[in-house]
């Protein structure tokens, strides 16, 4: 794995498969999130950029743990246009203002 960092016009340069993780940033349980881009778009300079993320709350239990899992799935399913795309926006932006991805493909 390239885990080599280098600033290219200004951004960092990062592989595609970094992880993201933020502290206390879920919005239904304040757990800690971790955003894995999938999806990409070239800026105006042909580089990289992550449009498309997997999030996943530190709190989520084991599947098969199947009456916690629904009561944990209860709790982070309110309103998520509402609720929880104004974080993912934010994570995006935040993302994008500072990185750009080295595609291996
Ligand atoms: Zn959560």
């Amino acid at each position: 794995m390239n885990t080599a960092i280098t600033a290219f016009d200004g951004f960092v340069m990062v592989s595609e498969d970094k992880e993201f993780k933020f502290k206390n940033l879920c919005p239904y349980c304040k757990g800690n999130l971790t955003y894995r881009p999938y999806g990409w778009e070239t800026d105006d300079n042909g580089l990289w950029m992550a449009v498309s993320f997997d999030v996943d709350c530190s709190t989520e239990p084991d599947m098969e743990e199947e009456e916690e899992w629904d009561y944990w799935f209860q709790n982070h399913s309110e309103m998520p246009y509402v609720i929880q795309m104004p974080v993912d926006e934010g994570v995006k932006k935040y993302i994008n203002r500072k990185y750009r991805f080295n595609l291996k493909s």
